[in-house]
């Protein structure tokens, strides 16, 4: 198990150096660590660091490692495909969904969102390029959806998540980051006071930023060796 520390330092150093380089605001991008497969111990040593932003992929995987890390004051997100007899669990230890792309499960959200807890932080996922991944909601249904998120009353409305396929040019990596960033710019045409671009992970994390990330979604640069 090697040392993560060197590697999220070098991960946060380049984000501030790309919100330079990208004329962004400082700490305008936020490090989402992506445990999933990562053991306990690892999470460990990271908050230890200061990261306070966790995302897993898989319920059966994160629940136990909820429970381990329950006196710690951490942000759990969940980014994984997600079906609806997972609903209740999720809405009830995590504070962030990222992969919502159904009525069906945000309704789900809502309604198993415990009282006692703030609203459910949402983002809704997009899918941009076809051969990315089977997840996601087409563009063209992107409006009618957020309107939908926008009625339930135990979930909060943040933004827009995507995950591209691989392109290895920085170029082309930047085109899906700037169609997502031109439809949250569209949905808040209409006030709908979205903030959040959850887009970019460990080989796409640059064009991302440059493109207006908020937050990035990094697993691999943290914990390769
Ligand atoms: C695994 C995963 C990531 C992290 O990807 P890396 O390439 O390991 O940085 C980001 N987002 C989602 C949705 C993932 O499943």
């Amino acid at each position: 198990m090697n040392d993560p520390k060197q590697n999220w330092q070098a991960i946060q150093n380049r984000i501030r150096e790309y919100e330079i380089t990208y004329h962004r605001k400082p700490h305008s991008v936020t490090l989402l660590v992506v445990t999933k497969g990562q053991p306990v111990e690892q999470l460990e040593r990271l908050f230890n660091l200061g990261q306070t932003a966790f995302g897993e992929s898989y319920l059966q995987e994160a629940l136990p490692k909820i429970a381990a890390l329950s006196a710690k004051k951490i942000e759990w997100h969940f980014i994984g495909p997600i079906q609806s007899n997972k609903t209740k669990k999720i809405a009830e230890c995590f504070q962030w969904v990222h992969s919502v792309d159904d009525k069906r499960i945000l309704k789900r959200l809502s309604d198993a969102r415990p009282v006692d807890l703030p609203a459910l932080n949402i983002c809704l996922q997009v899918k941009l390029s076809k051969e990315a991944t089977k997840s996601g909601v087409d563009s063209a249904e992107l409006t009618d959806l957020a309107d939908y998120a926008m009625t339930l009353p135990r979930l909060k409305l943040r933004g827009l998540m995507t995950i591209p396929a691989p392109e290895t040019a920085f170029v082309d990596q930047c085109i899906p980051f700037k169609q997502l960033h031109a439809l949250l710019s569209q949905l808040n045409e209409n006030n709908r006071g979205l903030d959040t671009l959850s887009m970019g992970m460990s080989d796409d994390m640059e064009a991302a930023i440059a493109e207006g990330a908020t937050l990035v979604r990094i697993g691999t640069a943290i914990f390769s060796s």
